[in-house]
């Protein structure tokens, strides 16, 4: 699992085009440079990890493109030690962007081939999550919730109650919402039944689908 020069430099190349598409936060990008997305993709494709592209992974899945982890992200407000439920756990890359920025991450996938690779992966690289979990992302965790964050990365057709009800009050919900393509919403918790809500134009999500497989 190698880091070289060459993907390194290739790596801040990426981090530039992201603040020319308007990412700003700081502490983002920084993140960003330090996880080696080359090694979240199947060999095959290790030339293109650096591209600001989506990529398959195994189970007919994607990594999500850069820009779109770096937008969603960015839309969350990440603060250090911030408890953030990640629904979707796919490649891992998002939860290490998290991990990063020193967020408390816990993440949900629905394929058991893919948690199981990916849990391993993330251990070997050296990112804890506090929590990876095996089942159904439209039922949340509930017997770790309330979340400071939720950021759901696939395309879900609704939004699903039970992850409004895990938010904290004063938390941020971002989550791409619709059949294709999805439109990016961002819902802050106001009050108790207050969800002020945001939308930041299309974007393009695998399907967010009920159960576990
Ligand atoms: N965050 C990932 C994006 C992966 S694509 C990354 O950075 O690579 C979306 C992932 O959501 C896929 O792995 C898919 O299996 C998973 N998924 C789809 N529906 C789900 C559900 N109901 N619960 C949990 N995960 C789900």
């Amino acid at each position: 699992m190698k880091d070289t020069f060459k993907q390194q430099g290739k790596r801040r190349q990426l981090v530039d085009s992201l603040k020319q598409k308007g990412i700003k936060d700081n502490s983002l990008l920084e993140a960003i440079n330090r996880v080696p997305r080359h090694l979240f993709m199947e060999s095959s494709f290790e030339d293109f990890a650096y591209q600001d592209k989506a990529f398959p992974i195994a189970e007919g899945q994607t990594i999500s493109q850069p820009f779109t982890v770096a937008f969603q992200t960015e839309l969350m407000q990440v603060k250090k030690g911030d408890k953030i439920l990640e629904i979707g756990t796919g490649s891992g890359y998002q939860t290490a962007v998290l991990c990063e920025l020193g967020a408390i991450v816990y993440s949900i996938e629905r394929q058991q081939k893919l948690f199981k690779s990916t849990k391993r992966f993330l251990e070997k690289l050296g990112y804890r999550p506090k929590h990876l979990s095996f089942g159904d992302g439209y039922k949340g965790l509930p017997d770790y919730a309330p979340f400071d964050k939720i950021i759901v990365t696939a395309g879900a057709p609704f939004v699903p109650k039970p992850l409004m009800a895990q938010l904290k009050i004063g938390g941020r919900m971002v989550i791409p919402v619709g059949e294709d393509p999805q439109i990016m919403t961002l819902f802050v918790r106001t009050a108790k039944d207050k969800f002020d809500k945001h939308t930041f134009g299309e974007f393009r999500f695998v399907p967010l689908l009920e159960d576990k497989n």
